[in-house]
């Protein structure tokens, strides 16, 4: 091959720091390598098979097994496969840019992990292929994507460049050549790979063969028996979270591991997961289920949407005989038989929940991390609004920790007519609002909301055991038929103040009104009747600046500033800097802006020096 077919090529400059990283600070974790190189291959095979159930020609050879290769006088461990393969241009994308997560989070989670965490750091962001530079010095890839008949070489010695030329191959699949380090003898003994792979890689389901030295036979080192298929009473809790690992990507321990066979009308065996810790694109990522289906053992695809969007951390795989092997994409939209599996597995996560709620300590550590997520389905989903409003947890006004709506309705107050939120973005800033000094007073309970989602679901559940359920920040809120305590100070005659305010302010509001809900503070909005300010606040921010009318500015009859103004009002001043002083003043208590914050500082200013 002559050097002008040798195109040379820079890593990302993401890939350069990652190689760093991955070489050195995952150095006592070197064989995991086998463990990344080997799940590619399974699976580029699996992805094969896929593609060839709507193109034969792409059919895998009747034996299309994994093989680890060592040549101990050639210091190279050799793994090839009959996948699926990589064309030239997505071996240049695949291997020479990081196609997930950067290297700052990675290197980010690096530094906080356990010893023992670190191996799993790596397949969750997606960098395997470059842990084969923990252990070699110089790799080769050749590969031929099955469906062509050109092949490419893959070289780089790991230091910033690596190098793509025309090869040959003569079938489809994929050959990954590592040229060992002088450190990593081991990996060139056939009983220590077969170690590794039995430990790391038992469940893939394709066989993984190791050759023996000289004339040995290959020896074939995983089980391949699918742990879902096994009897829950034959899988140890480290099977389980080993294999949560696996299919999750992930490094911590599942919260939940729920395994089961159903039989009847539809048979299917799952096995699933609910992580105990949140992943990196939990809540951000794509919106839909990754769980996998497999029929007949056989991986089918990890796109069949078998949870609904608000069980999308939910891990795991669901396999079922009820359907062809070779079920294509069109039929995987439409076929009953998923329908009722999604069914069957929805409501069997949801008895889940619903059992592991009654421990109120274990089911917090799950809200914390998949609350939010889980309240998209009391927005979005008609079916499963009801079933989810007893497993929602909130912080509350009055008690410390997590309450549910059960409870809440339980302390309502004689004469209280809902169950009041307050949604921001902030419980701890929430607990401390000015618009919860009436109902404090009363010794009403409010919830504290302070997840994006809150801004939205309340409205669709509507009620909870028949109680309406309202924003303390919507419309005028009606605190009169509950037992008050006895408010200090005279009430003042506003009459003439607020139609001063209403002048001065004009069009920032739509109505000033006085209130029986604040205690210690002058002001307070509300919202017309309508989205309530945190939903106006996040459409705001989402660049739907016209939604809402304009805030209604309550004002508190009792409190002394609003007596000094109606007198300064009586003794013939203006009052109408003070107006916006007070405007101000009310929107920066719910956590925003003055309308104007340099006008703003030079009014406190003005009012500061006719103090002093
Ligand atoms: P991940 O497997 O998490 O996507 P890797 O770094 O392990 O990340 O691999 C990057 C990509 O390179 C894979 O997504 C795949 O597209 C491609 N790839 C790696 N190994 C193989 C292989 N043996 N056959 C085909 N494609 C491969
Ligand atoms: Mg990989």
């Amino acid at each position: 091959m002559s050097d002008s077919t040798v195109e040379k090529h820079d890593f990302g400059a993401e890939v350069g720091r990652l190689l760093d990283l991955v070489v050195h600070a995952l150095y006592s974790e070197r064989e995991i390598f086998l463990r990344e190189l080997v799940a590619n291959a399974a699976d580029a095979t699996d992805r094969r098979r896929f593609e060839a159930l709507t193109q034969p020609g792409l059919a895998l050879p009747e034996q299309a097994p994994v093989r680890i290769a060592p040549d101990k006088a050639a210091r190279t461990l050799t793994i090839t496969d009959h996948g699926i393969g990589m064309t030239h241009d997505e071996m240049l994308s695949n291997l020479g840019t990081i196609a997930r997560s950067g290297t700052k989070a990675f290197s980010e989670s690096l530094k906080s992990a356990e010893a023992g965490d670190k191996p799993s750091l790596i397949g969750q962001f997606g960098v395997g292929f470059y842990s084969a530079f923990m252990v070699a010095d110089h790799v080769e890839v050749t590969s031929r994507k099955a469906g062509t008949d050109v092949a490419w070489l893959w070289a780089s010695e790991g230091r910033g460049q690596f190098t793509l030329a025309p090869a040959t191959r003569d079938e489809a699949g994929t050959t990954i050549v590592l040229h060992m380090k002088t450190d990593a003898d081991e990996y060139l003994e056939p009983a220590r790979i077969e170690a590794v792979v039995r430990k790391w890689a038992d469940n893939i389901t394709i066989p993984v063969m190791v050759a023996g030295e000289g004339e040995e036979e290959d020896t074939k080192a995983n089980e391949g028996t699918a742990l879902w298929a096994r009897a829950k009473s034959d899988v140890t809790e480290e099977q389980y979270t080993e294999f949560y690992r696996q299919v999750a990507h992930a490094w911590d321990k599942p919260w939940a591991t729920v395994h089961w066979r159903a039989e009847g009308q539809i048979e299917f065996q799952a096995l699933l997961f609910i992580p105990g810790m949140k992943p990196f694109d939990a809540v951000e990522g794509d919106r839909v289920s990754k769980v996998r289906l497999h029929v007949r053992r056989m991986f089918i695809s990890d796109g069949a949407e078998l949870l609904p969007p608000w069980l999308r951390f939910v891990q795991g795989v669901v396999d079922t005989e009820d359907l062809p092997l070779n079920v294509s994409r069109e039929m995987l939209q439409a076929t009953p038989v998923l329908a009722r599996i999604r069914k069957a597995v929805t409501n069997r996560v949801m008895t889940e929940l619903k059992t592991r709620a009654k421990d109120a300590e274990e089911y917090a550590k799950f809200w914390d991390n998949f609350g939010s997520v889980l309240k998209e389905g009391v927005w979005e989903d008609n079916d499963h609004r009801a079933e989810l409003a007893p497993l929602l947890r909130f912080k509350s006004s009055t008690v410390v920790g997590l309450v549910t709506l059960a409870e809440y309705v339980e302390r309502m107050k004689p004469g209280q007519e809902a169950i009041y939120y307050l949604a921001g973005d902030n419980a701890e800033a929430l607990s401390k609002s000015a618009q919860l000094e009436g109902f404090r007073a009363r010794g009403v309970e409010v919830l504290l909301l302070e997840d994006q989602i809150d801004a939205f679901w309340p409205e669709r559940l509507a009620t909870f055991e028949e109680k309406p359920i309202r924003s303390v920040t919507q419309g005028a809120v009606d605190l009169s038929k509950l037992e008050a305590p006895a408010l200090e100070g005279e009430v003042a005659d506003t009459e003439a103040l607020i139609t001063a305010l209403k002048t001065a302010l004009g069009p920032l509001v739509s109505d000033v009104r006085t209130t029986d809900r604040l205690v210690e503070s002058s002001v307070v909005l509300a919202a017309q009747a309508g989205p309530d300010l945190q939903m106006q606040r996040l459409l705001k921010r989402a660049g739907r600046d016209s939604f809402g009318a304009a805030p209604v500015l309550e004002i508190n009859p009792r409190h002394g500033l609003i007596a000094a103004m109606v007198a300064r009002l009586g003794a013939g001043d203006s009052v109408e800097e003070q107006a916006h002083l007070l405007f101000d003043l009310a929107r920066m208590q719910d956590g925003d802006l003055p309308k104007d914050p340099a006008l703003f500082a030079r009014r406190v200013e003005t009012a500061l020096m006719a103090r002093i």
